[in-house]
């Protein structure tokens, strides 16, 4: 593989990683991979999936320039605070694409580091591929995400509840900083005891800033000398997150698991665990067997973004102003502007939903009205708002959807039409919109336990191939009428996602 590594993140500081190679596995067989991300990434994608490359992506071979590490990091799980780390990955090297990106490569399930705490290191084949349709889908949503370029079966068996195949996902990030990265630098300048190392402590936030101009350079390069450039690195990633969660819930996506550590300050969605679309719409859809408290549902997502940000700028505090005062009071101003900011980008996700190039006062109300409709009909979130998309649906809604001639959903209908016809696009032009912003098909929760077992249960990767060829292209004209768009039955319907991987 033409891999053509760097490793900048090893100019940080050392406690922020460790230097550790990942532990070979017995029988590595590619079942996955993604052609599409290996050619944008410059590599031969039609290369064969022989001995060579799987041994390269189960961690057993290393190439020439990989110099693998584990990153370490904390967060806030379900609020409470945690030292963390890479647990069972292994950072290969920041790949140098032929176009000038530089993109972390990964090795998920690749052993055990000094992170592991008590767990084994490994990853079961169906978290990793679920990782890797979820991730696909998001891509062709159009959504900043992190993608799977590879799945290895190790010929390993991994214990969790039941013995279960083991693998590795290769994963590729634009980087894997995430906000907890920056609560293990503010626990390094505050001088927490971290295993291992014994860094004084800099209440200067030596840590937090080598970190901050690290992230800058790599993702926000036009902030570096500017004098506000900790301040405006804030505002951006709450920008990043704002828009990123505003897509999640125009597709339906939850999340499941938004500590502070799967939260990127790059903006890319991260670490699919327990994740799940919604169907039947309901704003307080979880899907996590472990988010007992409904912490992060569907409709809190953005609450829940705002409070993972206000942890954000706490790690920021000593760089925003030498007065501990002053700096709180930016940082309080600046977070209490997030709902407003979230808000914005939810109206806007929500208006190209509807097909609407334009804003009115009255657009939001319009929407919630929808929203509404769909909460008390129980109608399927994907499906309500494809149907909608078509000049068919705006003339004779009921031909485009039965439930659509509902005297409750005509009374909406009418004030939905008559708003499209205030604004200066035509119908067809409005549909092409809403068809671009409306997913004809998402990985369906049914679809994805259906490849994911025929995987594990069968060595079948059949069906999990289609699904990723399928989520290739989820707004396609032409999967309208593909089976994929159907609901589950009642036995296939998911109702809880195991947060096991
Ligand atoms: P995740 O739920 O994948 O976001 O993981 C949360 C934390 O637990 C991370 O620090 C992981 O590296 C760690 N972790 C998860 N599973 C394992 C495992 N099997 N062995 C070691 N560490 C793990
Ligand atoms: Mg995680």
């Amino acid at each position: 593989m033409d891999w053509n590594f760097d490793d900048s993140y090893t100019r940080l500081p050392e406690p922020f990683f460790t230097r550790v190679r990942p532990t070979p596995v017995k029988a590595p067989v590619i079942v996955v991979l993604n052609r599409r991300l290996a050619e944008a990434l410059g590599l031969d994608a039609q290369a064969p999936m022989g001995p060579e490359a799987a041994g390269m992506l189960a961690g057993n071979r290393r190439h020439p320039s990989s110099r693998p590490i584990a990153q370490a990091y904390a967060g806030h799980q379900f609020g409470h605070f945690t030292l963390l780390g890479d647990g069972r990955a292994h950072l290969l090297g920041e790949h140098l694409t032929p176009d000038g990106q530089r993109l972390d490569v990964q090795l998920k399930g690749s052993g055990v580091t000094p992170y592991s705490r008590r767990g084994d290191g490994r990853a079961a084949l169906g978290p990793m591929l679920r990782e890797c349709l979820v991730a696909e889908a998001m891509h062709g949503f159009g959504i900043p995400t992190t993608r799977g370029l590879a799945v290895v079966a190790t010929g390993e068996t991994v214990f969790r509840e039941t013995p279960l195949p083991g693998a590795i996902l290769t994963r590729v990030a634009s980087s894997h900083i995430r906000v907890g990265t920056f609560e293990f630098a503010a626990a390094l300048d505050a001088g927490v005891d971290i295993p291992g190392h014994s860094a004084p402590r800099a209440a200067d936030g030596t840590y937090t800033r080598a970190l901050a101009d690290y992230t800058v350079w790599r993702h926000y390069p036009a902030l570096i000398g500017e004098p506000t450039r900790y301040a405006d690195l804030l505002r951006t990633v709450m920008e990043r997150q704002a828009a990123l969660v505003a897509a999640w819930m125009r597709v339906g996506f939850v999340h499941g698991v938004m500590n502070t550590d799967n939260m990127t300050v790059s903006g890319e969605t991260i670490d699919f665990g327990p994740c799940a679309f919604v169907e039947q719409y309901d704003p307080a859809t979880v899907f996590s067997s472990i988010d007992v408290q409904g912490r992060y549902a569907f409709g809190n997502q953005g609450r829940m973004a705002q409070w993972n940000l206000a942890r954000f700028a706490e790690t920021l505090l000593p760089l925003l102003d030498a007065d501990p005062k002053a700096a709180l009071a930016i940082a309080e101003q600046m977070i209490g502007e997030f709902p407003a900011l979230f808000e914005r980008h939810f109206q806007t996700a929500m208006r190209s939903k509807l097909g609407l190039g334009n804003e009115e006062p009255d657009d939001p109300a319009l929407i919630a009205s929808l929203l509404d409709w769909m909460h008390r009909s129980r109608a399927d979130y994907t499906n309500t708002f494809r149907d909608l998309s078509s000049r068919v649906a705006m003339e004779d809604p009921q031909r485009a959807n039965p439930g659509f001639g509902r005297p409750d959903f005509m009374a909406w209908h009418a004030r939905w039409t008559a708003r499209l016809a205030r604004q200066p696009a035509h119908f067809e032009e409005a549909a092409l919109r809403m068809r671009g912003a409306n997913p004809a098909v998402i990985p369906r929760n049914h679809r994805v336990e259906e490849a994911i077992s025929a995987a594990v249960e069968a060595g079948d990767l059949t069906p999990t191939q289609r699904l990723l060829d399928i989520l290739a292209d989820p707004c396609s004209e032409t999967l309208d009428g593909s089976d994929y768009r159907q609901l589950p039955t009642r036995d296939q319907q998911v109702h809880e996602t195991f947060c096991g991987t």
